[in-house]
This record gives structure tokens, C-alpha cells and sequence, in this order.
């Protein structure tokens, strides 16, 4: 089931390209610009299905926010999908070792997106 999407990315372009791409599910997005107001956000929305992790950002990065969701364990069973840029393959690596369940390249392909949501949280539009 996807009901509620959190968009941790510092660009507001993507986050308005990740809602559009989430449309079709009909769910509820609740966005937050760096890992530290990502995590305020898990707080108030503990039951958020599917997390959008961007790696690049101030304040927390993507990988501080990977370690610091796995070491509070309430939020352990959430899925993570990273986005990662051209030529940050090494932080992809990183994240998935620290427990992302998966990853997309920016720039993100809808399909492709879709495909992954898909298969990680057994959802059809
Ligand atoms: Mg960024």
C-alpha cells in the first residue's frame, strides 16, 4: 500500500517532478528539504509508506539520514529509494550498504520509478 511518500530533497524542481510522477497513487506527499527536517517529518508521519532520498544535501545529507533512521529502529521497516546523481556511484553504494532497499538515477525515468515502487511495495496504480 502507498498511502504517504516523503520527498527528502533540497530541489524544489524535483520534489514538484516526484509529485507528478506520484500522482497515479494518489497518496498523500509530505516533503522536507535536508535529512534533519526529514527525520521532524518521520516524527509527525510515522505511518509514511515509502521514503525519496536524495543524497546531495545541507545541514544532513542522504547517508546521515540512512544511519541515523536505522539507529532510531521505529522507522526501520520503511522503505528507502535513493536518487542519485551521475558520478556519485561510490554515495549510491554507501546507502545501500547502510540499508536503502533501492536506488533510481537522476535524472529520474518515470518508468523507471514506477517499476521500482512497483515491485518494492507490491502497489499498482
Ligand atoms: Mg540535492
Amino acid at each position: 500500500m502507498l498511502k504517504k511518500v516523503l520527498i527528502v530533497d533540497d530541489s524544489a524542481l524535483i520534489q514538484q517532478m516526484y509529485k507528478m510522477m506520484f500522482a497515479r497513487y494518489k497518496c498523500t506527499i509530505v516533503t522536507a528539504q535536508n535529512g534533519r527536517l526529514g527525520l521532524d517529518k518521520l516524527a509527525q508521519h510515522p505511518d509514511v509508506d515509502l521514503v525519496m532520498l536524495d543524497i546531495n544535501m545541507p545541514v544532513m545529507n542522504g547517508l546521515e539520514f540512512i544511519k541515523k533512521v536505522k539507529e532510531l529502529g521505529a522507522y526501520e521497516r520503511i522503505p528507502i529509494i535513493i536518487s542519485s546523481t551521475e558520478g556519485t556511484e561510490e554515495f549510491t553504494k554507501q546507502g545501500m550498504e547502510l540499508g536503502a532497499s533501492g536506488y533510481v538515477t537522476k535524472p529520474v525515468q518515470p518508468s523507471e520509478l514506477h517499476g521500482l515502487i512497483e515491485s518494492l511495495l507490491m502497489v499498482s496504480r
